[in-house]
């Protein structure tokens, strides 16, 4: 059986040979020491940890899952001593900042590691990204004195953190939450309530649990304007960040039996009259839990990529061992009784969409990871303000793209594998299960799409997409000259137009027809995340063809990208016409039938 390789040769060529990260990260002080000597080392030595520690407990953390018994969850075996390892190689404050004993370092290099984790054990690298939201929350929107307190030992692993919003009767519509914060006489709230598939709200990992939780105060008002955010600790904690020794009262009632991830701890998490603080201002909760949201979402499409690259792996070492069958133009293996199912244009259909869709969406994560650190760390207010504009635009496209690419690559890679792909041994069944999950969490992928058709294109009149389309003209721009890249040039140029001409149909239909914009709004994500895999790959190609032409870089490589990167624009881009024919078809037919009709 294959074991899980980080694609470490793959993650240099994009940072180094596409986006230029050295050069990048030498333009603003806080980075500029990340030379391409020290992203090798830091992913050389992460994916030596993932390989080593993370990968092998992934099938047997899937099959022991989590206990509970007292209130006390245990995680699987060799989980404890993995976070112990990934705690004290530093990992768990890898981005964090220096002032509190963080390392600063980009988000660019922490998304390719949350890739392999996840590629390797997604319950495992769950436990370790939710706790990296609640530091970029803290240190965003908390006060010195919380920063002070709990920043030092959540960067150390020390302790992990959570993210409390969904309750039974509130997932989508976090307006309706009843969880409910008391102002006390110190300063502090009582926080009661009771919320709903808590990623490790209970764990035996650290030491404390720090809990990021949505409440209304009493007499906050109805709607997601009510709403406020809170700390609230599992164990009481003094001013200088030791325990005290009391509890506060926050227990697990109960843990999930669920279809994938059964080593992640999902729980219901009970609040009462439990010690929290505010974070950020009051009324502003939602708004200040979009840091952490925005994290997170990047994270689950970085799930989708890490379990697609690990199916791939397993698919393409399978279909070279196995004989089945000869091929269409006559037998290739002589001294065999078959032929490699390799030489079946349908299997390499299948592998060539996966590696296609892998390698773009890993380059479209990384995209947005740049766009995070310029945001964080350039100097320039308006090159900020621009970043930051591509990111609001782009989150709710990679979540979802990519968690749907992923989820697909699970199943083809299944498929390769006939019946070996559909039971446990191969591993590709429990890729399947834990692929499934990332489309949900995180705002359903529906709701991605309504994300970006509603607030971030028809209300901002298209005005974000501009910033975009800046970005895809510039490529055009400095590539008008390159012969080699003129034919998947042209190809660009006409899904780039497609994009901005099916924009501008639906804001103008949408003016008087609002379900025009529910209606158009997950093909509208599919055809954005097609013409974005589109630009990523133009990206590809330039890069390697120059490579190839330098003479740098193996070979046998850079013409395996060059030929994933045209079965993608002759093979998968087509599909482009299609979406834009979809949306044209509007509303009406989806919205005819009558309720008891369903
Ligand atoms: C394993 C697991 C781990 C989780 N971890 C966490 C966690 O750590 N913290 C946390 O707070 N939550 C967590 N969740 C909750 C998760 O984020 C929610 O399940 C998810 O956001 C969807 O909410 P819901 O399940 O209530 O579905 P609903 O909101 O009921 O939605 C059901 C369906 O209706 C659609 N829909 C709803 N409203 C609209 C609308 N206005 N327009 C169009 N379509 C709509 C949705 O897209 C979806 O397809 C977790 C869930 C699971 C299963």
């Amino acid at each position: 059986m294959t074991t899980y390789r980080a694609p470490v040769a793959d993650m240099k060529f994009l940072l180094r040979h596409v986006f230029r990260a050295e050069e990048m990260f030498a333009t603003m002080p806080d980075t500029n020491e990340v030379n391409d000597e020290l992203i090798t080392a830091i992913l050389a030595e992460a994916g030596k940890l993932i390989e080593g520690l993370v990968a092998p407990i992934n099938q047997s953390g899937d099959q022991q899952g989590c206990k509970l018994e007292n209130g006390v969850v245990t995680t699987p075996a060799g989980f404890k001593q993995a976070f112990a390892a990934w705690a004290v190689g530093g990992w768990s404050g890898l981005i964090g900042s220096v002032d509190f004993g963080g390392q600063g370092m980009p988000k660019v290099l922490s998304a390719l590691i949350e890739e392999m984790n996840f590629g390797a054990n997604s319950s495992f690298a769950l436990y370790t990204i939710l706790p990296t939201g609640v530091t970029l929350t803290l240190n965003q929107h908390g006060s010195e004195q919380l920063k002070q307190t709990y920043l030092p030992k959540l960067y150390a692993g020390t302790w992990s953190g959570t993210m409390c919003l969904t309750e039974p009767h509130a997932g989508t519509d976090l307006g309706m939450i009843h969880s409910r914060a008391v102002p006390s006489a110190d300063g502090s709230y009582r926080v009661s309530g009771t919320k709903i598939f808590i990623t490790a709200g209970e764990h035996d990992l650290t030491e404390n649990i720090v809990h990021l939780v949505l409440a209304k105060l009493p007499d906050a008002q109805a709607g997601p304007r009510g709403i406020s955010l809170f700390l609230v600790p599992k164990l009481l904690v003094d001013v200088a960040g030791n325990l005290t020794g009391e509890t506060n009262n926050v227990t697990c009632g109960s843990i999930e039996r669920k279809m994938g991830i059964k080593a992640s701890a999902t729980c219901v998490m009970n609040f009462e009259d439990s010690q929290g603080y505010l974070v950020g201002e009051l009324n502003n909760g939602l708004s200040n839990m979009f840091t952490m949201m925005n994290h997170e979402r990047l994270s689950m499409g970085l799930q989708g990529n890490g379990l697609a690259e690990s199916s791939y792996q397993i698919a393409a070492e399978y279909a070279k061992e196995r004989l089945q069958g000869r091929a269409l133009t006559g037998p290739q293996q002589l001294d065999k009784a078959a032929d490699s199912i390799l030489v079946h244009p349908d299997v390499r259909r299948m592998l060539l969409t996966m590696r296609a869709n892998i390698v773009a969406g890993r380059a479209l994560s990384l995209y947005v990871a740049f766009q995070l650190d310029i945001g964080r760390f350039h100097e320039e207010a308006d090159v900020r303000k621009q970043a930051e504009q591509l990111v609001a635009l782009l989150i709710p496209v990679q979540k979802a793209y990519c968690t749907d690419r992923g989820f697909e690559s699970c199943v083809l890679g299944q498929q390769v594998l006939g019946g070996h792909g559909y039971v446990a041994e191969w591993g590709l069944e429990q890729n399947v299960r834990d692929a499934r999950i990332a489309q949900i969490y995180e705002g359903a992928n529906g709701i991605q799409a309504l994300d970006l058709m509603g607030r971030k294109t028809v209300r901002g009149n298209g005005e974000l997409l501009k910033v975009l389309v800046a970005q895809m003209d510039e490529f055009i721009h400095e590539q008008q000259s390159v012969t080699a890249m003129q034919p998947y040039l042209e190809i660009f140029i006409d899904s780039k137009q497609r994009l901005v001409d099916t924009t501008a149909a639906i804001i103008s239909n949408a003016v008087d027809a609002p379900d025009e914009i529910g209606a158009a709004s997950y093909a509208y994500m599919e055809l954005m995340g097609l013409t974005l895999y589109c630009f990523m790959w133009q990206r590809i190609l330039a890069a390697a063809l120059m490579a190839q032409e330098a003479g740098s870089g193996d070979r046998e490589y850079l013409d395996g990208l060059i030929k994933t990167g045209e079965f993608f624009l002759y093979r998968m881009l087509p599909r482009s016409k299609s979406l834009v024919e979809e949306i044209a078809a509007g509303a009406t037919v989806m919205m005819a039938m009558s309720a008891e009709q369903f």
